[in-house]
């Protein structure tokens, strides 16, 4: 059957990087007989342009229909004097929480080829495959009480409030053991057990779901110390799952350590494997409309696309390998220069070298 695809490209570059994934969908599409229809959709600023909305019904709807949604990036300069609750960013949070996109999968692999672009040491990161699985919908972004409130003495008062529930947690522990099931069978679960009692209750549902995944080696770790081994020695994490806030920070501190944000792609996913796929960058506003931005972010979200939602791993497979040889073949966006001599392209020549690929 023909699935869906939402294309949503967004506001920066989002138009620029999703041109070129949708080159690679549709060279699937046309080459490779794969049963995709793509319908594009407006969100972020663009869609507040057009309709005065960050996320306009037609676009929810069209997401909540597709099979799939590929996104670019919202927000920019334009929109930050918007009230917080119309903002670009309001979009991505609804289309996240509307489509109960609770998995957030990142993957931070190092490309052999890109070793001298990474932050660390080549030999301390030559190798580097870790995925971290972090829960998107709980956690202290939505726990209630929150706010700013003034008290009795005229102070003023900020209050937000970390909630795990057991049925949240499991869920997002069955998602990250089953990812290690079919890796190096290691899952380091990152808390605060000892000073704060909602992932006192994480660890204590993680230690519990793993009974049912006796091939898995279970570690725990807290999340500072989790920060600086992940500096010190990152090859010694397979899969990483913990709680939104901390997979917020250490996904980020992890982006550095493969040489650019623009290599790195994520899925968000709900309990049908149902996803959101997008780079884990943003809009880019400096480099916008230049065409210089890297696209492979995006074209590795495809891959991730295609293994998760549509269950195509030879093709996620391929386009892993596409991406791989036009990094050997010397092919660098600007962002990705490491040591060494190679020939600098636009977006557009990225895009097409891995079609070609
Ligand atoms: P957001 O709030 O939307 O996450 P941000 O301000 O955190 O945005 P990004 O938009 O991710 O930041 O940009 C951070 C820096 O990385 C910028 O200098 C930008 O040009 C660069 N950058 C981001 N994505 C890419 C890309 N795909 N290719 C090249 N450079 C990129
Ligand atoms: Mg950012």
């Amino acid at each position: 059957m023909t699935k869906t695809i939402a294309i949503l490209p967004g506001d920066g570059i989002g138009p620029e990087i999703v041109t070129e994934a949708v080159k690679v969908l549709e060279t699937l599409r046309d080459k490779f007989s794969l049963a995709i229809h793509l319908e594009s959709g407006l969100v972020g600023g663009a869609a507040i342009d057009a309709t005065g909305s960050p996320l306009p019904p037609a676009t929810l709807d069209l997401a909540k229909r597709a099979d799939a949604v590929l996104l670019g990036a919202v927000g920019g300069p334009k929109w930050e004097s918007l009230d917080i609750s119309i903002r670009p960013e309001k979009g991505l949070l609804g289309l996240r929480s509307e489509l109960k996109l609770f998995a957030n999968l990142r993957p931070v692999v190092l490309f052999p080829e890109l070793a001298s672009a990474s932050t660390l040491k080549p030999e301390v990161v030559a190798g580097l495959d870790i995925l971290i699985v972090r829960e998107l919908t709980g956690d202290i972004y939505f726990g209630q009480p929150r706010g700013i409130r003034t008290l009795e003495t005229g102070e003023k008062q900020g209050i937000n409030t970390l909630v795990y529930t057991e049925s949240e947690i499991e869920r997002i522990a069955r998602v990250a053991f089953a990812s290690a099931e079919q890796r190096q069978k290691k899952l380091c679960s990152v808390d605060k057990a000892n000073v704060l009692e909602a992932t006192e209750l994480w660890r204590q549902v993680v230690t519990r779901v793993s009974r049912d995944y006796p091939t898995v080696q279970l570690t725990h770790m807290y999340v500072d110390n989790a920060a600086m081994q992940l500096v010190r020695a990152p090859k010694q994490f397979d899969v990483i799952v913990t709680t939104n806030m901390f997979g917020d920070i250490l996904s980020d501190l992890a982006s550095q350590l493969t040489g650019s944000i623009g290599m790195l792609p994520s899925a968000s996913l709900d309990a049908n494997n149902k996803g959101m796929y997008e780079p884990i960058h943003g809009s880019a506003p400096d480099i916008a409309g230049q065409n210089l931005a890297n696209p492979l972010a995006t074209i590795l979200s495809v891959a991730m696309l295609l293994r998760y939602s549509l269950n195509r791993v030879d093709l996620a497979t391929a386009i892993e390998r596409a991406v791989r040889q036009v990094l050997q073949a010397g092919l660098r966006t600007r962002d990705i220069l490491g040591d060494g001599q190679y020939t600098v392209v636009t977006t557009r020549e990225m895009g097409d070298a891995v079609v070609a690929q």
